[in-house]
């Protein structure tokens, strides 16, 4: 059965597409099946995973419409080694249109609940809101990933999506947690982010992964060529930190 995690953080630019799609390909490399979900309209994991969203006939938002099966829309992408249910610009739709629907946060889960024999992992790429598109992630999550950048400002916005999680948790999904923090964009020589690195291993400390991915250029390059960059420069530090990083999860699950 996949264990299914929500990559999330409100703020954009954090490096929630770019940790959903290098973790999918990090943990394709390892041997894990693997299932990438696109919820932000942007579309940009699924074209960070060779897949043209303009060319797509189905997306995750017919699933949330129910208008398709998961088995339906999803794609393989053989040149990533993992599945993918994409998302284009329709998406932003779906935030309107679901007001309107029963069980309108429970779609999601109750569609890859359908597909949950074929995979380890689902990830699940989500837009920079607290909407009703990460509710449906966050409902059918078993834990939330929340990549950060050690800036000055990082744990002000965490108090949001903390807020939010213990909500989803008491209200609509007891299964969910925050499994971890993953340090971002990390720059050692940059003195304000070691001092915030240490200053959320003192506030999480195990909720912190061990792995921390630094800035790298390589990792930044890769979608422009619609590649994770595990796939476009495995030998680059970026991409040995997100194998790595897959590792860690794959211990991780193994105690839930
Ligand atoms: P989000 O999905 O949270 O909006 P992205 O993953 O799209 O964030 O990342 C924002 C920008 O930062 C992108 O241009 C991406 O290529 C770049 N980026 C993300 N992680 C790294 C990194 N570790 N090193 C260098 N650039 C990065
Ligand atoms: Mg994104």
């Amino acid at each position: 059965m996949a264990k299914i995690f929500c990559v999330a953080n409100q703020k954009g630019g954090v490096g929630k597409t770019t940790t959903t799609v290098n973790l999918a390909a990090g943990l394709a490399l390892v041997g894990q099946r693997v299932l990438m979900v696109d919820l932000d309209p942007q579309g940009n994991a699924t074209m960070g995973s060779g897949v043209d969203k303009r060319k797509l006939e189905l997306t995750v938002y017919d699933v949330l419409l129910e208008s398709a099966s998961v088995m339906e829309a999803r794609v393989r992408s053989e040149k990533c080694g993992y599945d993918v249910l994409g998302a284009n610009r329709e998406l932003a739709g779906a935030e309107v249109e679901l007001v309107e629907v029963e069980r309108r946060e429970k779609r999601l889960k109750l569609a890859l609940a359908e597909v949950a024999t074929d995979y380890d992992f689902m990830l699940i790429d989500c837009p920079p809101s607290l909407s009703m598109l990460t509710l449906n992630g966050l409902c059918c999550a078993h834990g939330v990933i929340v990549p950060m950048q050690c800036e000055y400002f990082a744990l002000e916005g965490l108090t949001d999506l903390v807020n939010t999680i213990k909500q989803v948790h008491a209200n609509l999904n007891k299964d969910l947690q925050i499994i971890g923090l993953l340090r971002v964009m990390f720059d050692p020589r940059i003195t304000l982010q070691q001092q915030v690195s240490e200053q959320l291993k003192e506030h999480f400390a195990e909720k912190v992964f061990n792995t921390v991915i630094p800035r790298n250029v390589r990792l930044a390059e890769a979608p422009s060529y619609g590649l994770p960059g595990v796939v476009f420069d495995p030998s680059s530090k970026g991409a040995q930190a997100f194998v790595a990083f897959a590792e860690e999860m794959v211990e991780r699950i193994k105690g839930m």
